[in-house]
């Protein structure tokens, strides 16, 4: 649906800038973080249906970030979708065992990009199963 919310947190500037860019194009609410020390800053205040994931940051890394926030009642409803490097094999099975929602491969294709998250956003209506208990 236009209008959700969606963070990425990316530490390539350029990278961001497409993916923000990208997703605004689609209608989506954009916010950006390059380390996990800004993502958590920003959601004191601004919780995200979604969250694009990269893996490799500085500092806390995308993996730990993950699983701090799907450890935490407050964010584990936020899908989060890891952005991993064709090159690194094995990143998928770790995004995943970290308790990510799916991943993204880069070099992401700009057309799809939009489309996966979509399917994502639309996958993840119904929330966690133990939603409301
Ligand atoms: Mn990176």
């Amino acid at each position: 649906m236009a209008g959700e919310s969606i963070l990425v947190v990316e530490d390539n500037d350029t990278n961001l800038r497409l993916f923000i860019y990208l997703l605004s194009a689609k209608g989506y609410q954009v916010r950006g973080a390059s380390d996990a020390q800004q993502a958590l800053e920003l959601m004191r205040n601004f919780h995200p249906r979604l969250i694009l994931m990269d893996l490799q940051l500085p500092g806390t890394d995308g993996y730990e970030l993950t699983r701090r926030l799907k450890a935490d009642p407050g964010t584990r409803d936020i899908l989060i979708i890891a952005l991993t490097a064709y090159a690194m094999r094995g990143d998928e099975e770790k995004a995943l065992a970290a308790g990510c929602d799916g991943y993204i491969t880069k070099p992401i294709d700009t057309r799809a990009l939009p489309v996966r998250i979509a399917e994502y956003l639309a996958s993840g209506t119904q929330g966690p199963p133990d939603a409301g208990s």
